[in-house]
């Protein structure tokens, strides 16, 4: 639906902001651009909006370059949320909403209507509806900037972290209540934040952004596995946890997956790194030199999933999460004291 073809952007000659960025973005899908300060993030957004144009390359939605487009027809079909969301204060919740309908010439009716269903979205009551934005928090009005940038339904949303400037209560709501929407909308989305977090949370892809250039594209899986280098994994945060999940196999099966040996005194980040080099997802695991006791599933996921409604899916699911240095001894243990059934053990006459 989106697609960036080896686009840079130059704003003082040699300086790349933008550094031959390519990429395909599909329809429906929530792509999340995450780099530190100053990669580029915004200037991406900005050229997608056509605000600014692209030094080399071409950016085009649905095959057609934005640069053909009619500038002002272009920005109807994209919705734009920032941090600074910057409603009208002289004009009412539902003015504000009805800003781009009432530009598109909708009647009266339709935009009172559009307005009150967009709010019922966000479970706020209708009577904010005639309230002006000095007369919300600011969680309420970061949502009414971003149902304004919904009302006449662009098929394409960019987000330049609409989230940032919110204290982080608000801020795990708003985003848990913005997947939730994106999903039964299906819109297509790119969202900038340089909040790890905040992309393993939204994110269908995330695409990692250093100097302005792509360092990585993934779905937050794929990245927290297999970070491509050690930028990556800095950013992931050294401190994410690991989980180990176990899995039923036969002795049998464990044999002819060929797994790599390793001895139950080292910590679990080495059997992760040893997996990982080996391209392996079973280890089985030797205590004192000889005795097998078992093998682990490793991967890692985000702390942020602890807190979450996914605790309920994580413990049924018999996966649970051990911190990086613990040994391997000491995961299987844990394994073992919480009850988790059908964790194989492999006996010393096996
Ligand atoms: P991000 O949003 O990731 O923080 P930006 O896209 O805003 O990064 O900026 C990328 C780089 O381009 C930075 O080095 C920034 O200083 C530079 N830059 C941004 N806007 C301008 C501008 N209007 N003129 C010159 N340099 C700019
Ligand atoms: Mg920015």
């Amino acid at each position: 639906m989106l697609k960036f073809e080896n686009v840079t952007k130059m704003y003082k000659k040699g300086v790349k902001a933008v550094n031959d960025i390519s990429l395909s973005v599909k329809e429906g899908e929530f792509i999340v651009f995450i780099g530190p300060s100053g990669c580029g993030k915004t200037t991406t957004m900005k050229m997608i909006n056509r605000l600014i144009e692209p030094t080399e390359g071409k950016i085009s939605i649905n095959g057609e370059n934005i640069l053909d487009k009619d500038p002002v027809k272009l920005r109807r079909e994209i919705g734009y949320v920032i941090q600074q969301i910057g409603l009208f204060p002289h004009m009412t919740i539902e003015e504000n909403i009805s800003l781009v309908p009432r530009l598109l010439k909708w009647s009266e009716a339709d935009r009172k209507n559009r307005a009150a269903e967009l709010l019922k979205l966000v479970h706020m009551d209708p009577s904010y509806l005639k309230r002006y934005p000095h007369e919300l928090s600011g969680g309420q009005q970061q949502r009414i900037g971003v149902l304004r940038a919904l009302a006449a339904e662009p098929p394409l949303i960019l987000m330049d972290e609409p989230f940032g400037a919110l204290d982080p209560i608000t801020r795990d709501g708003l985003q848990e209540e913005f997947k939730k929407l994106q999903k039964s909308l299906g819109k297509t989305i790119v969202f900038v934040t340089h909040d790890m977090d905040e992309a393993i949370k939204l994110a269908d892809r995330i695409v990692i952004l250093k100097d302005g250039a792509i360092v990585q594209v993934g779905t937050p899986d794929e990245i927290l596995r297999e970070p491509a280098n050690e930028f990556v994994e800095e950013f992931i945060g050294k401190d994410r946890l690991v989980q180990a999940k176990p899995n039923v196999q036969t002795v049998e099966q464990i044999m002819n997956a060929n797994p790599i040996t390793i001895t139950a005194d080292r910590p679990i980040k080495e059997a992760i790194q040893i997996m990982k080099h080996h391209r392996v997802d079973t280890l089985l695991v030797v205590d004192d030199s000889r005795v097998l006791k078992g093998y682990i599933d490793v991967e890692i996921i985000d702390h942020t999933f602890k807190k979450s409604t996914y605790v309920g899916d994580i413990i049924k699911s018999d996966i649970f999460k051990v911190k990086r240095d613990t040994l391997v001894r000491d995961t299987i243990h844990s394994i073992l004291k919480r009850g988790i059934k059908n964790v194989p053990i492999i006996n010393e006459k096996d």
